[in-house]
């Protein structure tokens, strides 16, 4: 904690907040430092500092518009990057938040992994893996995301590892990423900790292929479908849900269409149908599988299910 309260501490510092209002954006995982982080943009001048305490899963999640209803001048979003290029009603300051990661440790673990490595990380890593890249030359490839950012790889984009390699390492803490690589290149893929633990995919992939086939063929059964539609401004899929949820009825199923900003189990607790999709974040259908008591599918695994249709986003 002390370490993290730290490392906020110095990444806001060359935020300008002088004279202004500010509402923050803060992760889970930073939640705890929410005391300190009022506390430096007070000292540096801040009017008013309003934190949000909702979650804040991705920098897809940003409460400008609710920030410019508190009055706030900017919003700072800590723990993401930007995600692409969505306008916003007051100016986003992203602040990443880098993590501190022993680099010879790891680069040490990536010499002993045989043949070209396709290098990438989550944003709280991605400062890093231009000195690894440096060192290790090329056994080293990094890839860039559909926004443009060397070697970083979200949940619903994979695209860092599209490059010519033999295996996928993802420098990171969990094994969602990881699972993500994999199932996006086919290939061998390791998530390598921060404490420098390598860890094979192919189980993890397997029980998430296992976990999946079970959710589809669930669904398979459904006869009243509910296509969510989260409000979240990077995840905001309207149109999409409108076509899926075409699609079903003219699969002669029954589907509405229900709208929220979280999807949360206990939102559709009791609730009429058998199955759902949820056309929001694709982390939500795979971490909170076991949450939900009715299955739900992402829109490409909908699509698989019902008919092979396609809709336009
Ligand atoms: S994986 Fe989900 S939470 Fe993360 S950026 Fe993508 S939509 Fe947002």
């Amino acid at each position: 904690m002390a370490g993290t309260a730290e490392s906020v501490r110095s990444e806001l510092q060359d935020v300008e907040v002088a004279g202004k209002r500010v509402a923050v954006q803060l992760p889970e995982g930073l939640k705890q430092c929410a005391n300190t982080v009022a506390d430096v943009l007070k000292r540096k001048g801040a009017k008013e500092v309003f934190i949000f305490i909702d979650p804040a899963y991705g920098a897809c999640d940003v409460k400008d518009f609710e920030a410019k209803e508190l009055g706030a001048d900017v919003l700072i979003h800590v723990g993401h990057n930007r995600f692409g290029n969505t306008a916003t009603e007051i100016p986003v300051v992203y602040v990443p938040l880098t993590l501190s990661l022993d680099v010879e440790k790891i680069i040490k673990v990536l010499r002993s992994i045989p043949g070209k490595i396709a290098l990438c990380t989550t944003v709280h890593y991605l400062p890093y893996l231009d000195r690894i890249k440096k060192k290790l030359g090329n056994k080293i490839v990094v890839g860039k995301s559909t926004f443009g950012d060397e070697g970083q790889v979200l949940g619903c984009d994979p695209s860092a590892c599209s490059v010519d390699a033999d295996v996928n390492v993802v420098i990171t803490d969990g094994v969602f990423h990881g699972i993500i690589a994999r199932m996006w290149t086919g290939r061998k893929t390791y998530v390598l900790t921060p404490a420098g633990k390598l860890i094979d995919m192919e189980p993890h992939a397997e029980k998430y292929v296992r976990q999946r086939e079970a959710a589809k063929a669930l669904a398979k059964t459904a006869r009243r479908v509910g296509v969510v539609i989260t409000m979240k401004k990077g995840q905001r899929n309207i149109k999409a849900a409108k076509q899926l949820a075409k699609i079903l009825e003219s699969n002669g199923l029954c589907a509405d269409v229900l709208v929220c900003d979280y999807f949360f189990p206990e939102y559709v607790k009791g609730m009429p149908y058998d199955a759902y999709v949820f056309t929001g974040c694709p982390r939500v259908a795979i971490d909170d599988y076991a949450r939900f008591e009715k299955p739900v599918l992402t829109v490409a695994e909908a699509l698989e299910v019902w008919n092979g249709c396609k809709v336009e986003r």
